[in-house]
């Protein structure tokens, strides 16, 4: 793979980084963790066309370990790894993750959630980076809301601790199944970067969204999907100014319905 970020986002979208660093250890981590902006699997971001003008660096420090009821995780380890690692030693308390395709450190980051789960449901403790300093930050200190957390740019997520329950491993995968066969059912299956606003207090995007006639809406090769109308889809080729075009539509929509629009997605480079 090369330095273009439309290679490590899950939206397919983006120009060139300056240089692409794929770190797969925690020393290795911790290293460059400084250098520039952290990724996991780049599926809550918008990168730029014009890419971006600096260091990317693409975690992949993969680890989890079992410590009584509890789980830590490396923070590159994907969301699927650790829900299996889970369901396999009999940990219940992360199946509503089944499906999410970020890390460990992008969900603990946004505060990801699903299905009335959420990290901060589940999460003990966070190791992070901050000022070149390696600090240990409980719940209590991340800060979190919903899709958000008190991490501030340049701090970099190292590892998490989990608390789970025990409970059989044969339900917990049933429970995970059945949350992502749900998931499957009502969100699109091509290139997106998941939800692009989050939502309001007791409203839906997605349900105000498609009353306003949104769905199926095409800018370029962006597509507003049938299937949800927050989600964006990159049909083929669709470059980000795509993106921000159906993104603006989408916006105007929402103020129009008295809501006020905060995007859910991360904007990567100049836009
Ligand atoms: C099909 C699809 C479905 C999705 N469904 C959901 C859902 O149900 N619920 C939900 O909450 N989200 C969902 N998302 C969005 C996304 O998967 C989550 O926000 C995920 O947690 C992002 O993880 P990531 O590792 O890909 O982070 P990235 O997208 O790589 O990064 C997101 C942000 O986190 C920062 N970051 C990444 N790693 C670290 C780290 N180690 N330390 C500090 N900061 C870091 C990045 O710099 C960036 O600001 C979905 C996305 C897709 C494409």
């Amino acid at each position: 793979m090369g330095n273009t970020l439309s290679e490590w986002t899950t939206f397919g979208i983006g120009g060139a980084a300056k240089r692409i660093e794929i770190v797969t250890s925690r020393d290795r981590l911790i290293d460059s963790a400084s250098c520039g902006v952290v990724l996991g699997r780049g599926s809550n971001i918008l990168a730029s066309d014009g890419g971006y003008d600096g260091t990317v660096v693409i975690n992949r420090y993969e680890q989890a370990e079992r410590k009584g009821t509890c789980v830590y995780a490396g923070s590159g380890t994907r969301l699927s790894a650790l829900c299996g690692f889970a369901a396999e030693n009999g940990l219940s308390g992360l199946e509503w993750a089944v499906g999410i395709p970020g890390t460990v450190g992008g969900a603990v980051r946004m505060n990801a959630g699903a299905f009335l789960g959420a990290v901060s449901d589940v999460l003990v403790y966070a190791d992070v980076l901050r000022d070149g300093k390696l600090v240990t930050l409980d719940k209590s200190q991340l800060g979190f809301g919903y899709r958000s957390s008190s991490l501030r740019n340049g701090d970099v997520v190292i590892g998490a601790e989990f608390a789970l329950t025990d409970d059989d491993p044969t339900i917990i995968r049933k429970r995970g199944a059945s949350y992502n066969a749900l998931r499957k059912s009502s969100q699109p299956s091509g290139r997106s970067a998941g939800s692009i606003f989050k939502n309001p207090p007791h409203a839906s995007v997605g349900k105000i969204l498609d009353e306003a006639g949104l769905k199926g809406l095409r800018h370029g090769g962006a597509v507003i999907s049938r299937e949800h109308a927050n989600i964006i889809v990159n049909t083929c080729g669709a470059t980000a100014k795509d993106v921000c075009a159906l993104i603006r539509i989408m916006r105007g929509a929402l103020a129009a319905a008295g809501v006020e629009a905060k995007e859910e997605i991360i904007y990567l480079g100049e836009f």
